[in-house]
């Protein structure tokens, strides 16, 4: 008989049958290894194929008709035809900010001669504060409204850890007390109320706009006035090229944040959003309300404050949207539309941070 102890037999002496089997046990093994090898490929490179196989999907085309009529309140006439490769209005005649869309000299220019002076608020409570703020401001110092009279509102339950930066000129920080809560959650989802208070109250009155910001970030580009607008939505690094019902939107109805499938129009992102000093106070009291009749009924939205966020930009549409340059995770990789980042996420360590 010859038979190998691994029990492959010599093909000129076996018949059909054994033939048929040893076969098959090569189509197995063969099986066996492509299948590991795509496994351990997938692994190591599927996260960033599906990221890459993403950026292709298309965004839409701004009409040409639209683009003809939109100006912006800062930088004047957008120069969409700088950017068609990506959407650069949306469906109601809100300009999407793409790099190379504005110039930003018009729009410094613009906000120096009306005389504005913006705010900036951020939350630093908790561990968050050691592990970020410092960087946030150093950066914020370089490149946010840059050359413009300008007012940071820090909110901490901390005060005295804040660290002294050096400021530009016409340039002030403020430290904002407040308390700090036993779930991250709750930290994020409280700052709606807070920010509702300071803009009824010295912030409201120091600042002609506002942008509030999360703190795990850090400005890697120029900040400037060409973001001003009288509501203000940030694009989601991470959904802007996702179809509608994809979208991480609250669908639970009991909630004051619910959307139901056919609505939104695109994700927003809760670590950016400004605006005028009015519009701003109609948005945290909307938000503020909602997590309270959430809180009431013992429900929490998928994505807390953020859900309410999107709820009320679904409302209440935007007048300028800024593109995912604006505030870029880099663990996304590399997107030929991503130009020029001017704030990058930091890398979130939430096991050093949250509770
Ligand atoms: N935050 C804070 N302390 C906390 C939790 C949150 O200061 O314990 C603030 C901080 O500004 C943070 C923001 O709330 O950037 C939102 O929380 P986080 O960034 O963790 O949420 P994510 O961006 O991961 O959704
Ligand atoms: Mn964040």
């Amino acid at each position: 008989m010859l038979s190998t102890s691994l029990g492959w037999k010599d093909p000129m002496t076996t018949s059909p049958m054994a033939l048929k089997g040893l076969r098959a046990k090569k189509r197995l093994l063969w099986t066996l290894l492509l299948s590991a090898f795509g496994c351990s490929g997938l692994y190591l490179y599927g996260f960033r194929i599906l990221r890459y196989l993403e950026g292709i999907i298309p965004m839409g085309i701004c009409p040409v008709v639209t683009t003809s009529l939109l100006t912006d309140n800062f930088t004047g006439g957008l120069q969409h035809w700088a950017r068609p490769e990506v959407l650069t209005c949306t469906s109601w005649g809100a300009p999407v900010i793409w790099d190379s869309t504005f110039n930003p000299h018009v729009a410094k220019q613009e906000a120096r001669r009306q005389n504005l002076t913006i705010g900036l608020t951020v939350f630093a409570v908790g561990r968050y504060l050691e592990k970020y703020l410092e960087r946030f401001l150093d950066s914020a110092e370089r490149y946010f409204m840059v050359g413009q009279s300008m007012v940071y509102y820090v909110f901490t339950d901390r005060p005295e850890a804040v660290p002294s930066i050096t400021l530009g000129q016409g340039r002030l920080l403020r430290v904002e007390p407040v308390q700090g809560e036993s779930r991250w959650q709750d930290v994020s989802m409280a700052r709606m109320r807070t920010l509702y208070e300071a803009l009824g109250g010295r912030l409201g009155q120091e600042a002609d706009y506002v942008f509030c910001l999360d703190v795990d970030q850090r400005f890697t580009g120029n900040f400037g006035p060409e973001a001003l607008a009288d509501l203000v939505a940030q694009l989601h690094s991470w959904h802007y090229h996702w179809p509608r019902w994809l979208l991480p939107y609250e669908r639970d109805k009991r909630s004051a944040a619910a959307l139901s499938w056919g609505e939104g129009d695109f994700y927003y992102h809760a670590a950016l959003f400004g605006g005028s000093v009015a519009a701003l106070r109609k948005l945290t009291a909307h938000c503020a309300l909602g997590l309270q009749l959430d809180r009431e009924r013992g429900i929490e939205a998928v994505w807390h404050d953020e859900s309410h966020l999107n709820k009320f930009f679904w409302l209440y549409k935007p007048t300028k949207v800024l593109s995912p340059e604006f505030c870029w995770d880099p663990k996304i990789g590399w997107r030929t539309e991503i130009r020029h980042p001017r704030l990058l996420w930091e890398p979130k360590e939430y096991a050093l941070v949250r509770n």
